[in-house]
């Protein structure tokens, strides 16, 4: 072992587990590409004001979480703790939402980071899959996303998951709520900390996990019941497309989620194998937060889908992805003059787009071999000076054990027919 180990709250990808991550991010993209969704990236550290505005200061990813830092130039940037903010910042910057063409669909995979206490699932380097609809005001957009994260987790074989539902009003019916929320929280017997979240931001307080807290907070007003006309028949077309679609969903007045940009449609993917870090991901309607970070209106809709946790759910359940051998073929050669004519076969096997791999480091043929099996790859190639004295390598099928001669200068067309 190195002196070094990973820091706390972060751990490595290794094969092969790393291919069960990499197959997890290809799944929950491969419907967001495939309905309209571009791929995005933005830097992986952001001015720390974006997210301070953007995220809300009162949030605890913002006042306890971020990796803020200031440069050598003496700016101010923090790594990124979320998506979002960084996405639209980025869109903007860039006019996308003047093109013409609304709502702008973007999709990013990447890695962020927040200094939490950590546990299983809960980690200081984590990854996320997310997408954001960016300039348009419509149900269907909201339904979309939750279709296509549904579809998505059941593409990887996943179903003990659950999606919680709620609306968070607009800014013509939350204030009112707040202030009624806020009422009915300030007669409770709770701590000092809490007793400012109050006053900084009531909702949070729903979120207490604490059991005491929650057994106070039985018959506080809900949010439900002071919703606007508008809101209300927003979040009930939303439902209806669910439903209509085929996806079921929970009704949870209780869900507010931890970051201050979500507006009406709020939702949660929870996983009940997964002990305390139970949501494998989130989102909603954020229309004011464009307003927030300078921009003009543009009402938005988006969510991020936890990796880490996706390929924990898949543990929990048992679900093992079939994830293919990534040779098809292991060459293994014997002496060096084989070893130089291998070499150049499997060149161009891997042109001809053949996945084909080979033994190293002057390995016996025993050695070589066994390198074969491990790697998985269905066809081993091997040749000795006797072979290519004879103008042949060996084929041999790994699951038949059958071996045959093939010509030299048939072994790029022979494997690429058999793999194809
Ligand atoms: P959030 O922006 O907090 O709603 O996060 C969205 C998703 O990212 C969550 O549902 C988790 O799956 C994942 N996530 C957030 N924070 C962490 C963390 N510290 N470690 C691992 N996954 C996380």
């Amino acid at each position: 072992m190195s002196t070094f180990q990973a820091p706390k709250g972060t751990y490595d990808l290794l094969p092969p587990v790393s291919a069960t991550y990499l197959a997890v991010r290809e799944a929950i993209a491969a419907p967001l590409r495939s309905s309209g969704y571009g791929y995005v990236e933005t830097p992986g550290f952001e001015n720390v004001e974006l997210f301070a505005r953007g995220v809300g200061e009162s949030t605890d990813i913002v006042s306890k979480e971020m990796y803020a830092f200031e440069t050598k130039g003496g700016d101010r940037l923090a790594l990124r703790p979320e998506g979002t903010a960084s996405v639209l910042r980025a869109a903007l910057e860039a006019s996308l939402h003047k093109a013409g063409n609304l709502p702008v669909k973007l999709w990013y995979s990447g890695s962020y980071y927040r200094y939490e206490r950590p546990q299983k699932g809960r980690y200081r380097h984590f990854s996320q899959v997310g997408a954001e609809a960016i300039g348009a005001e419509d149900p269907a957009l909201d339904a979309e996303l939750i279709i296509l994260a549904d579809q998505a987790y059941r593409s990887l074989g996943l179903r003990n998951f659950r999606i919680l539902l709620n609306s968070l009003g607009d800014r013509e019916c939350r204030p009112v709520y707040r202030e009624a929320l806020q009422g009915f929280l300030r007669g409770l017997d709770l701590d000092e900390d809490t007793r400012r979240r109050i006053e900084i931001n009531p909702l949070r307080v729903l979120d207490d996990k604490r059991k005491d807290v929650q057994a106070q907070l039985v018959g506080a007003p809900l949010l439900r019941d002071h919703l606007c006309e508008a809101c209300k028949a927003y979040h009930q077309e939303v439902r209806e497309l669910l439903t209509a679609a085929g996806v079921a969903f929970e009704d949870d007045e209780r869900l507010v989620r931890g970051l201050d940009y979500y507006t009406r449609t709020t939702f949660e993917f929870v996983h009940d194998g997964l002990g305390a870090q139970s949501a494998v991901g989130g989102g909603g309607r954020y229309d004011g937060l464009s307003e927030m970070i300078g921009g003009p209106a543009l009402p938005s809709v988006g969510w991020a889908l936890g990796v880490d946790r996706t390929v924990l759910a898949l543990e929990a359940e048992g679900v093992t992805l079939d994830v293919p051998a990534a040779t098809d073929v292991f060459a293994v050669a014997v002496g060096e003059d084989a070893k130089r004519r291998l070499f150049g076969l499997v060149t161009q096997l891997r042109k001809a787009g053949v996945a084909t791999d080979m033994a190293y480091g002057g390995k016996s043929m025993k050695a070589g071999m066994k390198a074969a099996n491990r790697s998985g790859a269905r066809y081993a190639l091997v040749a000795g000076e006797r072979d290519l004295a004879d103008g042949v390598v060996q084929l041999k099928d790994m699951e038949t054990g059958e071996q045959e001669p093939v010509a030299l200068d048939a072994v790029v067309t022979t494997l690429r027919d058999r793999t194809a």
